[in-house]
């Protein structure tokens, strides 16, 4: 299989502009956000926080204003997926910050490790099992990717319930993509395949989520 890598580190929002627009049932329109208008205006259903780089993201996010903006959107329960650096700006705790720490949007019951697989290891592609994308395995790009090392143990976790979508076979089965009511966060780049699945289930995920919120027509 190809895959077109070049784009991740630099936040890979085109390549999911494109899956989104493979599907036309689902998806209306997928723009770029690059500032809290749109957030705010009730002009979206749904957000991705592509992959890049989760600290320089997150200070480009605060010298623009996103980051209240963001904590917002997850407090409010509306559909957000994050995809690698995306999931751990998602996560209440990361590891593996060299400068220790870094600014969060949090939400998300989880501790991540930044970089997990090392230097060795910094990018492969694995099939992986997601039972809820069917019976194929899916490829799964790695790009220096965090893992979930933990869900966290909090009151608050437990009443949220977050579920565990899937686990890498050939890294000791750890945690690579959880659902937490609105929110999904996955350590892979799904975009940089041409495989739509994950996306169109993140797209009827934020559908069946809107409709449930829509009120009852009389
Ligand atoms: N290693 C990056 C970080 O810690 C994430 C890499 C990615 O998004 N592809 O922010």
């Amino acid at each position: 299989m190809d895959v077109d890598a070049s784009n991740a580190l630099q936040g890979a929002f085109g390549e999911h502009i494109n899956i989104l627009h493979k599907l036309p049932d689902l998806v209306e329109s997928a723009v770029e956000v690059r500032s809290s208008g749109p957030l705010l205006d009730g002009s979206l259903d749904a957000l991705i926080l592509p992959g890049g780089e989760s600290t320089t993201i997150a200070m480009i996010a605060e010298r623009n204003g996103l980051l209240e903006p963001l904590r917002a959107w997850v407090r409010s329960g509306k559909p957000i997926w994050g995809t690698c650096a995306g999931m751990i700006l998602l996560s209440d705790d990361a590891r593996g910050t060299k400068q220790g720490g870094q600014t969060l949007i949090g939400g998300l019951h989880v501790q991540v490790k930044r970089n997990a697989f090392g230097h060795q290891l910094e990018s492969f592609i694995e099939n992986i099992p997601i039972p809820a994308l069917g019976s194929e395995p899916f490829p799964a790009v790695f790009i220096r990717a965090p893992t979930i090392e933990a869900i966290r143990d909090t009151p608050e976790a437990r009443e949220a319930g977050v579920q565990v979508l899937a686990t890498s076979p050939s890294k000791g089965s750890c945690i690579v993509a959880v659902q937490q009511g609105a929110i999904l966060a996955t350590s892979f780049h799904p975009e940089l395949t041409n495989d739509t699945r994950f996306h169109a289930f993140f797209a009827r995920h934020a559908l069946a989520r809107i409709a449930d919120a829509a009120p009852a027509s009389a």
